[in-house]
């Protein structure tokens, strides 16, 4: 790979983007990944449309951390733990957690700790940060880590009030019921945390800091959600299936190969397990067995574009992005509105260098940014692709998006007036960049003292 991708990948970092593979993820961060979003969105539309919420309004952030924990924040967002996902043993289990949390964002319930409105600003910046951060995609990990800004860290601190709890455990029976599930699972999962908890002082669940819990409330949840007419209804088995595909997947990006191999044993014959290992093998470098168990799958199963997309991405680490683009192109066929997916197929087009096939690259960005608006990565895909073709005022304004996305104002508003000074005057482009140069705070006044600055060499 030539040196400038690298550079890119530096710049990534440098920008807060970290591209790496989850084995060296320590910092707690958010996980992207098309098939686990698709799996849980599935599940949880009809929760959250029974909860009276819009499920376009909601954000759903996957947090990488080996702790039992969910939240719901301001602004329409709840997150879980990738532990708590992990842990879940049905799906009834983490859709009932999942409606609990969504009784919050209904509710109203505002955390209750002692932030002023003054202390919440940051607060709430760090968060867009972190959730536009993570929108990066996953280009190079079906699980793309991003560190986030210590944001998570600060959750534990926080709890909800005892009639909170109460009136979101009602919310979720109701909207559990709704959508035509039990709550039986939620129940379940309160007691058997719960009852670790007693048994064991090294197993303290934050979940369980934040959203308090007594033998009352269960007492009570149970009463309520034995009576549901959909207390009987049990998990399909389509639901069983994806829950257990869904696992596999994240125990295998976010564990060592030895420990996916011991819990998914070569005697295990399964979907899922063949799934694990084949992420296994490629997590140790072993491109060839990767590549060989993923076509086994794909025999099987030739129209799963996730399977394609795992291809593609294993070729693509190996370095081998000509051999990946024909896999990423075929998971884009076959789930034509995934922006992540698309961003994979531009990124292996774009990291062949051929300069002939740079406009063909930025023709995928722009389709993937359709269906996914502001993924900074995304613009910083373009930016580099656009300067690599000598197309300067597009790429300063690809990097204008770029921060405007990730929040930072003041280097988006830079970026712009560089891009505006070279750009045709009326046209589409030229326009945008004035546009991110006011909405970044700009006057026109200052538009004219940048443009003095620029004309001088000042900036
Ligand atoms: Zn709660």
């Amino acid at each position: 790979m030539a040196s400038s991708w690298r550079g890119l990948i530096a710049a990534a970092a440098a920008a807060g983007l970290w591209l790496a593979a989850p084995a060296v993820a320590t910092a707690q961060s958010l996980i992207r990944d098309t098939e686990i979003e698709m799996i849980i969105r599935s599940n949880a539309d009809p929760i959250l449309e029974a909860s009276g919420l819009d499920p376009d309004d909601v954000t759903i952030l996957l947090v990488n951390d080996p702790t039992l924990n969910a939240f719901a924040i301001p602004g329409q967002r709840m997150g879980f733990h990738t532990g708590l996902i992990l842990e879940a043993d049905t799906p009834n289990q983490f859709y009932g957690v999942l409606a609990h949390e969504a009784g919050h964002i209904s509710g109203g319930h505002t955390i209750r700790n002692e932030m002023t409105q003054a202390g919440m600003k940051p607060f709430l910046l760090t968060m867009g940060l972190g959730v536009l951060a993570a929108l990066a995609g996953a280009p190079d990990a079906g699980a793309l880590l991003l560190a986030n800004s210590g944001y998570f860290g600060t959750l534990g601190a926080l709890t909800y009030s005892r009639s909170q709890e109460a009136a979101a455990d009602q919310a979720a029976v109701t909207a559990l019921e709704g959508a035509g599930m039990s709550g039986r699972g939620l129940v379940e999962f309160f007691d058997e945390f719960r009852y670790q908890e007693l048994f064991s002082d090294e197993r303290r669940f934050p979940f369980f800091r934040s959203h308090p819990l007594s033998s009352d409330r269960i007492s009570a949840l149970r009463r309520r959600v034995s009576g549901m007419s959909h207390y009987e209804v049990t998990d399909s088995e389509e639901a069983l299936f994806q829950h257990r595909v869904m696992q596999a997947k994240l125990y295998a990006f976010l564990n060592p190969p030895a420990y996916t191999l011991s819990r998914y044993p070569s005697s295990d014959t399964s979907y899922e397990a063949r799934y694990a290992r084949a992420i296994a093998a490629y997590r140790a470098a072993n491109t060839d067995d990767a590549i060989a168990q993923i076509d086994a799958l794909l025999e099987e199963n030739p129209e799963n574009p996730f399977l394609w997309e795992l291809k593609g991405q294993v070729l693509f680490e190996a370095g081998r992005a000509a051999e990946a683009e024909p896999a990423h192109r075929r998971s884009v066929e076959l789930l034509p509105e995934a922006g992540l997916l698309r961003l994979n197929l531009a990124q292996s087009i774009l990291a062949q260098e051929d300069a002939a096939r740079a406009q063909e690259g930025i023709a995928e960005l722009h389709r993937s940014l359709a269906f996914e608006p502001d993924n900074p990565f995304a613009y910083l895909l373009m930016s580099q692709a656009y300067g690599s073709i000598g197309e300067d005022g597009q790429a300063r304004l690809a990097q204008a998006e770029y921060h405007f996305a990730l929040e930072e104002l003041e280097q988006a508003q830079r970026a712009a007036v560089f891009a505006r000074g070279r750009l045709e005057p009326g046209t589409a482009p030229y326009r945008r960049a004035v546009d991110i140069i006011l909405a970044s705070g700009a006057t026109l006044e200052d538009i004219e003292d940048l443009d003095r600055a620029e004309a001088a060499g000042r900036l």
